[in-house]
C-alpha cells in the first residue's frame, strides 16, 4: 500500500536519537533547549516553546493569550481537530470561517463579513487561528490587518507548513501573527514521533507557554513567593499546567530531521509539478498555488467534481484503494464531526468547506515516494476517472 503520507528516517537521524539514549538525559536534557534554538533560527522567530505534539502547542497559545470561559475563538473547517478543540480545552467557543474555494484557507472575505456581523452583535473572536492548509499560507497581510481592525489575536496553525514562505520569509516568524504552531507528527514535513513546537516573538507569551509546559512550575526567583528562610523552597508552582514536556530523544530526532527540512520540501515539490504535469488533461481541479505563497506540500489534494468527470469522489477514493493507493480526505468540516454537532453546530453553516469534503482526495506525496510509485498513482489516477 501506498500512503498519502510518511516520514524519512536516515542512518543520521537512528545515530542522533541513540547518542541521547546513551546519554544521562532522556528527557528535560541540553537537547531541547538546542532544538528550540535550531527551529528558532531556521524560522526567524525569537522564542520557541517544544511540547509533546502539536495539539499541547494550540492549547498552551490559547491559554497564553487568555482564552477562558466566555471567550470566542474562530477557525477554518477545513482542518484537523485539535485547531478547535484547543480553545475548547479552554472553555471558549468555537466558531468556523468558511474556506476560500481556490486555497481552501480560511477566506478572508467570509472572515470580514464574520467580523462586521459579529461586531454589530458584540460577539468578536477574542483570537482567530488561521491554519495553513496543506502547507500554504493564508492571506496572513490581510487577517493582520483585520486583527488591528477588530482587536483580535492570531495564533498561526503551521502544523502543515514548516520549510513554507509567505512574500518571501518563512513562516514561523509571526511578522503577523502572536504565536505559531508547527506540528512533527510522522506524516508531516519533519517529525519526532509525537511532537511540537509554539513560536512567538513576544518574550512574556513565550515564559508563559513554558510554564504551562511543565506544570505552571518555576525555580525562577523573580516569579517565587517569599518563603522562611529554613525551608527548602527550589521551585513552586505558581499556576496551573500541564505536563506537555518534549524529551530529548525527540529533540535529537528533530535536529537531525531539520537539517533536511528544505531538501523535504524541494522534493515535495518536484513531486507536485510532476502531478501538475501529469494532471493536465484529466477532468479533475489541481491544488492551486498564491503567487505570494511557497507551499512546504504537506497535502496534494485533487477535486473530484461530478459535474466535470462523472464520477464520485467515492467512487475514486475506492478504486484507488483496490489498487493499493492509500489516498485520504483532508478534511471532514471539523463542526460535522458528531461531538460538535452535540454542541449545537448544523450542517450548511460553512458550504465551501462541506462542497470540498464531498470532492477532495489527498494524493501521496513525501519524500521517499519513488517516481516509480508516483506514476503508479497517476496511472491508477487516470483509470479511475475513465
Ligand atoms: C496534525 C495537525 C495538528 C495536530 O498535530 P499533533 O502534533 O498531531 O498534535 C493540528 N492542526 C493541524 C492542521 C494538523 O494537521
Amino acid at each position: 500500500m501506498i500512503p498519502y503520507g510518511r516520514q524519512d528516517i536516515s542512518q543520521d537521524d537512528i545515530d542522533a536519537v541513540v547518542a541521547v539514549l546513551r546519554s544521562d538525559w532522556l528527557t528535560q536534557g541540553p537537547v531541547v533547549p538546542k532544538f528550540e534554538a535550531v527551529i528558532g533560527a531556521y524560522s526567524g522567530v525569537e522564542h520557541v516553546v517544544a511540547v509533546s505534539n502539536a495539539t499541547c502547542a494550540l492549547h498552551i497559545a490559547c491559554m497564553a493569550l487568555g482564552v477562558g470561559s466566555g471567550d470566542r475563538v474562530w477557525t477554518s473547517p477545513n482542518t484537523f481537530v485539535a485547531s478547535a478543540n484547543a480553545a475548547l480545552y479552554c472553555g471558549a467557543e468555537v466558531d468556523f470561517v468558511d474556506i476560500d474555494p481556490h486555497t481552501y484557507n480560511m477566506s478572508v472575505i467570509c472572515l470580514e463579513e464574520k467580523l462586521l456581523k459579529a461586531r454589530i452583535e458584540n460577539r468578536l473572536p477574542k483570537v482567530v487561528i488561521p491554519v495553513h492548509f496543506a502547507g500554504q499560507s493564508c492571506e496572513m497581510l490581510v487577517i493582520h490587518r483585520l486583527a488591528k481592525q477588530y482587536g483580535f489575536l492570531i495564533i498561526e496553525d503551521a502544523s502543515h507548513a514548516i520549510g513554507g514562505r509567505y512574500e518571501g520569509s518563512p513562516i514561523g516568524n509571526c511578522q503577523y501573527s502572536d504565536i505559531t504552531v508547527f506540528s512533527f507528527h510522522p506524516v508531516k514535513i519533519i517529525t519526532t514521533g509525537e511532537g511540537g513546537a509554539a513560536l512567538t516573538n513576544n518574550k512574556e507569551l513565550a515564559d508563559r507557554m513554558r510554564l504551562y509546559r511543565s506544570h505552571g512550575i518555576t525555580n525562577n526567583k523573580n516569579l517565587m513567593e517569599l518563603r522562611p528562610d529554613n525551608e527548602i523552597w527550589n521551585y513552586q508552582q505558581i499556576d496551573l499546567g500541564f505536563n506537555f514536556r518534549m524529551t530529548d530523544i525527540q529533540a535529537a530526532l528533530g535536529m537531525s530531521q531539520i537539517l533536511r527540512v528544505d531538501e523535504f520540501v524541494q522534493r515535495r515539490h518536484f513531486l507536485a509539478k510532476r502531478y501538475n504535469q501529469a494532471f493536465k488533461q484529466l477532468p479533475i481541479i489541481k491544488p492551486l498555488q498564491d503567487l505570494n505563497t511557497y507551499s512546504s506540500w504537506h497535502l496534494y489534494s485533487i477535486r473530484v467534481c461530478e459535474h466535470l468527470c462523472q464520477k464520485m469522489q467515492k467512487q475514486v477514493y475506492e478504486l484507488m484503494l483496490q489498487s493499493e493507493i492509500a489516498v485520504n480526505v483532508h478534511y471532514i468540516p471539523v463542526y460535522r464531526q458528531p461531538y460538535y454537532e452535540q454542541l449545537g453546530f448544523k450542517p450548511g453553516l460553512c458550504p465551501e468547506a462541506e462542497l470540498y469534503h464531498r470532492e477532495t482526495l489527498s494524493l501521496p506525496i513525501y519524500y521517499s515516494l519513488t517516481e516509480e510509485q508516483q506514476d503508479r498513482v497517476i496511472l491508477s489516477l487516470t483509470r479511475a476517472l475513465e
